[in-house]
């Protein structure tokens, strides 16, 4: 399994913490326990164990390994009472044996009852608004009047009123969580299986919210198809700005599978959103184990300058002017250098392109001559070293300015 190093903190004393040229859609902080999601705040990292709640002992390890490498809300489902109440034992046994950690839960269908036990005991609850008051689909029916609309409506917001106020008076928070693959029916007859259904059916939630004075909110609208994923956060975040709504969003592609595809998948679809501002907490969804998701979410983050939690390398793809075994240096000085957070180093192949190319790296390594490197402080050239000497050289030249930590 692949660590990482500490995450920028986002903790509510630390204000973005990495320049960015992304211009953030801007959203209110909601706070789940010591992290705040929104409010300009670094976008926060979550995932999801895939432990029964009721086996506590199995749910606190698996909480414990994603928070120590990095996830910063751990989420956990609640399919019944009794997970419901195992929380109360898991979150006592985190702090007893490891620390507390923001928890969310996801309630499932007509899971008003569960949902009231839940946030008695942890910071967020995730409900589904197709499901939270579920109504069996009517192959007969060919409709739904206004009235039948309106009335489920009053039912929902009926039922919805207990949790919203629970969570209200305890500075607790909600994520309205809209998934493509189960709009709820009258939504489905209404608006149709798009876009604008999905944004319908958050929108509806967040107003019952609002009418009774609940703000702590955080939206997602997750679809499997990235264009349909894409889609919905664009037009919620165009309905909320028109509405004048400042809620957080929470980014994610569902069921995006696993490997090479289901990370390039995650990414196009979260990427691109946080690329436009939109997004203020992600989650990569992988059919692998949850631990796999953390290292794609904080590559995402770093790519976009939004949170710097690694080494930022820069190396040039080699061509026929490269001096030197560019892919062999690389992983030498990635071996080297990886620990050292928050530093960008340039692997360049050849001084003709090699020096106006680095981005702007806090330090370089560049092929000169045959057998030969250069080291670069920014655009600076300090020294020209024989090559088998150039990690070496590299390292002496970071403790030089004090930049140099030793590894754990
Ligand atoms: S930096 Fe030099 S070696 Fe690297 S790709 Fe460009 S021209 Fe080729």
């Amino acid at each position: 399994m692949q660590t990482l190093p500490n995450p920028t903190t986002n903790s509510a004393s630390t204000t973005p913490a990495f320049e960015s040229t992304i211009k953030r859609r801007k959203t209110r902080p909601v706070s789940i326990g010591d992290v705040t999601i929104g409010g300009g705040y670094p976008v926060v990292v979550q995932s999801m164990i895939n432990e029964d709640t009721l086996d506590i002992d199995g749910s606190v390890a698996a909480i414990r390994r994603l928070h120590e490498i990095g996830c910063e809300i751990v989420r956990v489902t609640v399919p019944s009472m009794a997970h419901a109440r195992a929380l109360s034992e898991i979150k006592q046994k985190l702090k007893q044996t490891y620390q507390d950690v923001p928890i969310v839960a996801d309630v499932h269908h007509n899971g008003m009852k569960i949902a009231l036990e839940v946030a008695k005991h942890i910071e967020k609850v995730r409900i589904n608004p197709g499901l939270y008051v579920f109504e069996k689909p009517d192959s007969n029916r060919t409709e739904y009047t206004k009235a039948e609309f309106d009335d489920i409506g009053d039912k929902i917001a009926e039922t919805l009123k207990p949790l919203v106020i629970s969570l209200r008076d305890q500075g607790k928070a909600m994520r309205i969580g809209v998934n493509h693959g189960s709009l709820a029916e009258r939504m489905l007859f209404t608006y149709g299986d798009t876009p604008e259904g999905m944004v319908e059916s958050a929108l509806e939630f967040i107003r019952i919210c609002e009418s009774l004075d609940f703000h702590n909110i955080v939206i997602s609208l997750k679809a499997s198809r990235v264009p349909v994923m894409l889609a919905a956060y664009r037009l919620m975040a165009k309905r909320m700005d028109d509405e004048g709504m400042d809620y957080p969003l929470h980014l994610g592609v569902t069921e995006a599978g696993d490997g090479e595809y289901g990370r390039i998948k995650s990414t196009a679809g979260i990427a691109t959103l946080l690329a436009d501002g939109i997004g203020d907490t992600i989650r990569v969804s992988l059919t692998e184990s949850p631990e796999k998701e953390i290292p794609v979410c904080y590559s995402i983050l770093q790519a976009l300058g939004l949170r710097k939690t690694m080494v930022e390398y820069v190396a040039c793809p080699s061509c026929g002017r490269t001096l030197f075994n560019l892919e062999e240096v690389l992983h030498k000085v990635r071996d080297a250098t990886s620990h050292l957070t928050g530093l960008d180093i340039a692997v360049m192949g050849c001084i003709v392109n090699g020096p106006g190319e680095m981005a702007d790296a806090d330090y370089g390594y560049v092929g000169k001559t045959p057998g030969f490197i250069s080291l670069y402080r920014g655009r600076e050239e300090i020294k020209k070293v024989p090559e088998d000497r150039g990690v070496e050289e590299l390292i002496n030249l970071i403790k030089a300015d004090e930049r140099w930590v030793e590894p754990d």
